[in-house]
């Protein structure tokens, strides 16, 4: 449900009330106990992002594309049935008492019965 501000034309309080778009003229009634009235912003635009190469295979032609728009991002991972996995920018140190590169080597190889 999208948000607007609305703004009381005597006080100036300003506040954000959320609205389906159909009733997005209606405002509540100011603190004050004036009819507060819509507030029309400019719509955020934010830039395209920039060509990348998939990490992941694209079902319809085997093969890792090149992403060129948002557009395309979108349409790449509802093709394949993909979600977007948030990495966490900061490298984090894993703590413990083992060594994950063997570990990891030998959870495949139980998996695979080798
Ligand atoms: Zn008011």
């Amino acid at each position: 449900m999208p948000m607007y501000d609305a703004r009381c034309p005597s006080c100036g309080s300003v506040v954000e009330v959320f609205r389906r778009m159909a009733d997005c003229m209606d405002m509540p009634t100011c603190a004050c106990g004036e009819q507060m009235v819509r507030v029309f912003t400019a719509p955020m635009i934010t830039p395209d992002i920039q060509p990348y190469k998939a990490v992941a295979i694209d079902a319809r032609t085997g093969e890792l594309p090149v992403i060129g728009s948002r557009r395309a991002h979108n349409e790449f991972l509802k093709r394949n049935d993909y979600c977007v996995a948030e990495t966490s920018s900061k490298p984090r140190s894993i703590r413990g008492d083992f060594d994950l590169k063997k570990d990891l080597i030998s959870a495949t190889k139980q998996v695979l019965g080798k």
